[in-house]
């Protein structure tokens, strides 16, 4: 049984760091069902009440499907779930993302009023196999006037092994903004 009162070794209290790591899970678990799908995607988001844990709404990275740069998982999940509470505020929500949001995705988050973000693979780590935007989530949210907490990594290899599935591999190389084979170190200079 787990003591409401003890911390994790990040001194967050145990409970909620069980909690994040469990709708983490539930999230990746969510993602890679796109594995079995002609349009495999690394990225999904979460959306739960802060307070009561309930889930709200879930959704993926649909680039490819929809043609659409802008359809991040992150920001669909917004776009869904206020569209789904016909507000445009998600005050009192919590948003889980298999990576740290891009900084579209943070300032969407942030304009959404959205109480927290947690994520699991970083953009360093999402880097390794796609073209990504070099700005922490914690500092967009840091020049803002509204306030959200960032949090993360969560379950890092988790949600980094949806990046290095043998499917999503093969689906980087079909990617406008996909780095096939690129390992971190491997980029060769003046390249
Ligand atoms: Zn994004």
């Amino acid at each position: 049984m787990l003591d409401c009162a003890m911390t994790s070794r990040s001194g967050k209290p145990l409970r909620a760091q069980v909690l994040d790591e469990t709708r983490m899970r539930e999230i990746v678990e969510f993602t890679a069902r796109t594995f079995l799908t002609p349009y495999p995607a690394p990225f999904g988001a979460l959306i739960v009440d802060t307070k009561t844990g309930r889930r709200l709404i879930r959704a993926t990275n649909a680039v490819v499907r929809e043609n659409d740069p802008s359809s991040h998982a992150e920001l669909r999940a917004v776009r869904l779930a206020s569209k789904k509470l016909r507000r445009t505020s998600l005050a009192g929500f919590t948003m889980y993302s298999t990576c740290e949001p891009c900084p579209m995705c943070m300032s969407n988050a942030l304009w959404a009023r959205l109480d927290r973000v947690v994520y699991g693979a970083t953009i360093a780590d999402a880097n390794c196999h796609c073209l990504q935007i070099h700005v922490p989530a914690k500092e967009i949210a840091g020049r803002s006037d509204m306030k959200c907490a960032v949090e993360g990594p969560v379950l890092r290899q988790l949600c980094d092994s949806l990046f290095t599935h043998p499917k999503m591999q093969k689906a980087f190389r079909s990617w406008s903004s996909g780095k096939p084979g690129r390992r971190p170190g491997s980029r060769k200079p003046g390249k």
